[in-house]
C-alpha cells in the first residue's frame, strides 16, 4: 500500500486550481509536471506551498461540498474589498462595477452527464455543453474577479425515446 502524504487544504485547493491554470490535459499530465524538480522548485518559490498529488486533490474534492468553495471565494473577495484593492476602480468614486454574463465552459459530442444542455444544428447534430452565469467585479485594467457563479444546467434527464410519441 502506498504511503499517503498529508497536505494542507490550501495545497489541495491550489493544486486543483492549477490543474486548470496550467491547462493540464489529465491528472497524470499534472502529476508528471509536479514531479519535475525545476517546476516544483519554481512553484514553491512563487507560492510557498507544494502541489499535491492529483489523487489526493481528487479524493478531497469528491467529498468537499461545493458550497464550501463558494464560501472560500466569498471570504477571499471580501478580504480584497476590505483591503481596498478595488477602491481606485470604483464608478463615480463610490460603486463597484459588477458585470453579470453567461459563458460556455465545455462542449461535448456525446452526453457526458445528466445535466448537459443541448443544441441541435440545422443538420440535426446534437451538441452537449455547459454554461455558467458569472457575476464579477470588473476594472478598467481588464482585471475581473468572480463574486458568484451559477451553473446553468438541465435538472431533468431528457427522454429522447419519447420524441415523436406526442
Ligand atoms: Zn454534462
Amino acid at each position: 500500500m502506498r504511503k499517503r502524504k498529508e497536505y494542507l487544504i490550501t495545497e489541495i485547493v491550489t493544486g486543483a486550481l492549477f490543474m486548470y491554470i496550467f491547462k493540464e490535459t489529465s491528472r497524470n499530465a499534472y502529476n508528471n509536471d509536479r514531479r519535475d524538480a525545476c517546476f516544483r522548485k519554481n512553484f514553491f518559490k512563487f507560492f510557498g506551498i507544494n502541489l499535491p498529488h492529483a489523487d489526493a486533490a481528487d479524493d478531497v474534492l469528491r467529498v468537499l461540498p461545493p458550497e464550501e468553495l463558494e464560501m472560500l471565494k466569498t471570504h477571499l473577495v471580501s478580504g480584497l474589498i476590505e483591503q481596498k484593492i478595488f477602491r481606485k476602480f470604483r464608478f463615480l468614486g463610490k460603486f463597484h462595477l459588477v458585470a453579470v454574463d453567461g459563458t460556455g465552459m465545455a462542449t461535448f459530442e456525446q452526453r457526458h452527464c445528466d445535466h448537459c444542455l443541448t443544441k441541435i444544428s440545422k443538420a440535426g447534430e446534437v451538441t452537449y455543453f455547459h454554461y455558467v452565469l458569472e457575476a464579477k467585479i470588473v476594472t478598467s485594467t481588464g482585471m475581473s474577479i468572480s463574486l458568484a457563479s451559477e451553473f446553468i444546467e438541465n435538472t431533468r434527464i431528457e427522454n429522447t425515446s419519447s420524441i415523436g410519441k406526442g
